[in-house]
């Protein structure tokens, strides 16, 4: 679990007014749930022989006994809130949400304990106008964001349950005959989640699947003709994806549509966003049937990925304008109402004080990196008069009406 430092706060703040840019484009309004549920809601929804329910969520007994987890994924909490609020029924609901997940993971670059997601969820909506838009969504936010090229859309389909449940039995059939070429994690997963051995990064395992059968040649007919109308939206748009037929994401309560972005630039923890249509997660939490899809992004990794492609603006740690200070005794009340008074004046300009008594005050405001630094002094009738400097230079004496005058015409 990581702190983000004041030098890189900015960077986050920029991303996340990117997706607020590109989320209200779309109409998609912010939903905010409880970090903490209860486990429940997590053991139903994700599924109970994933990794996430198997050895990752932090769980515990509140006071009362009450069995809760520090939410893993935002997906269940806001099926759960829609349920709760009436929010579902015969509705149609874009919603978008960001905040701390937590997971038992083993830490490394991309992959925290405590970590921040981004995502949208759309419900009450089948069709594969609403997969193509939320996508087109994502496209929208790596295009303002500069990396677009950098990202691979892949893409599958999961089909419905009865045809997954048919693939499930043909899939473990074809691999219980072949067990020993098997690494050991898949051995496991053959009875608990075979089809999670499809993206087994071991090697031999990936090399026995080239001959296994694929999802492809069992999806039914609504799966398969919601896929083509999908991939015609995207190629209309001119988005281009990458069908991955092993694609099966880590969380149970997929059907037909799943995607994820990904790229090549950040090593192993390389899916910066993933998503798929759950058309039956609402109903599994307790709610009346509705279709829903959506994604998460993961903050960390896609910042990762905004520093080694050098995409971040240039400005972006700029966070004050003008750097102001009393050079004689005496004036401290005097600076801090000069500067309320330009702060009410002047919304826009950033205004430090130098609240750090008389000496190096010049050293001080040069460090600081300030565009305008101004000194504050007595003239000799007592009057206020100001000095702005540049560089090692005092170049302007300014009365405090002139002074205003001038900073708000820099802000303009
Ligand atoms: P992975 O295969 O990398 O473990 P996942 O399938 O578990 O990912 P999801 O639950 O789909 O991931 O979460 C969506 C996104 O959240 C991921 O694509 C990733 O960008 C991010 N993410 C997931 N787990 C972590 C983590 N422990 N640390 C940082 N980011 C994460
Ligand atoms: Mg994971």
């Amino acid at each position: 679990m990581n702190d983000v430092l004041p030098e890189n706060t900015p960077a986050w703040q920029y991303l996340e007014e990117k997706f607020q840019q590109v989320v209200a484009s779309y109409s998609y309004a912010e939903i905010r749930t409880p970090i903490v549920e209860s486990i429940d809601l997590f053991n139903r929804s994700i599924g109970e022989v994933t990794d996430i329910i198997e050895k990752e969520m932090y769980c515990f007994e509140d006071r009362n006994g009450e069995r809760l987890a520090l939410r893993p994924e935002g997906t269940a909490s806001i099926v759960r809130a829609g349920i709760e609020h009436g929010l579902l029924f015969n509705q149609t609901q874009r919603m978008w949400y960001r905040g701390p997940m937590f997971r038992y993971e083993k830490p490394q670059k991309g992959r925290y304990r405590q970590f921040q997601q981004i995502g949208v969820e759309a419900f009450g909506m089948g069709g594969a106008d609403i997969d193509a838009e939320v996508i087109l969504l994502s496209v929208a936010l790596w295009r303002s964001l500069g990396i677009l090229d950098a990202l691979t859309l892949e893409l599958n389909s999961l089909g419905s349950n009865a045809a997954r449940e048919e693939y499930r039995k043909a899939l473990v059939e074809f691999l219980s005959a072949r067990k020993e070429q098997l690494d050991e994690d898949s051995k496991k997963r053959l009875l608990s989640n075979p089809l999670r051995i499809l993206d087994s990064k071991e090697a031999k395992t990936q090399a026995l699947l080239n001959d296994a059968p694929s999802l492809v040649d069992y999806l039914d007919e609504d799966a398969q003709s919601h896929f083509s109308a999908l991939t015609e939206i995207l190629d209309r748009a001119g988005v281009s994806y990458v069908i991955n037929p092993r694609l099966v994401r880590g969380l149970d309560y997929y059907n037909k549509t799943v995607f994820e972005w990904t790229t090549d630039k950040l090593g192993a923890q390389g899916t910066v966003c993933a998503g798929g249509r759950y058309d039956g997660m609402v109903e599994q939490l307790g709610g009346k049937s509705t279709p829903a899809v959506g994604f998460a992004m993961g903050e960390e990794r896609l910042l990762l990925l905004l520093e080694t492609l050098h995409v971040l603006p240039e400005n972006i740690n700029h966070n004050f304008d003008l750097y102001l200070a009393a050079k004689d005794k005496g004036l401290e009340l005097e600076l801090v109402m000069l500067a309320e008074q330009l702060r009410a004046k002047i919304p826009k300009l950033k205004i430090r004080t130098h609240c750090a008594g008389l000496k190096n005050i010049l050293n001080k405001a040069r460090q600081s990196g300030a565009e305008t630094i101004v000194l504050v002094g007595k003239n000799n009738e007592g009057g206020i008069i100001s000095t702005l400097w540049q560089g090692d230079q005092p170049t302007q004496d300014l009365s405090i009406l002139e002074l205003i005058a001038m900073l708000s015409a820099s802000k303009q």
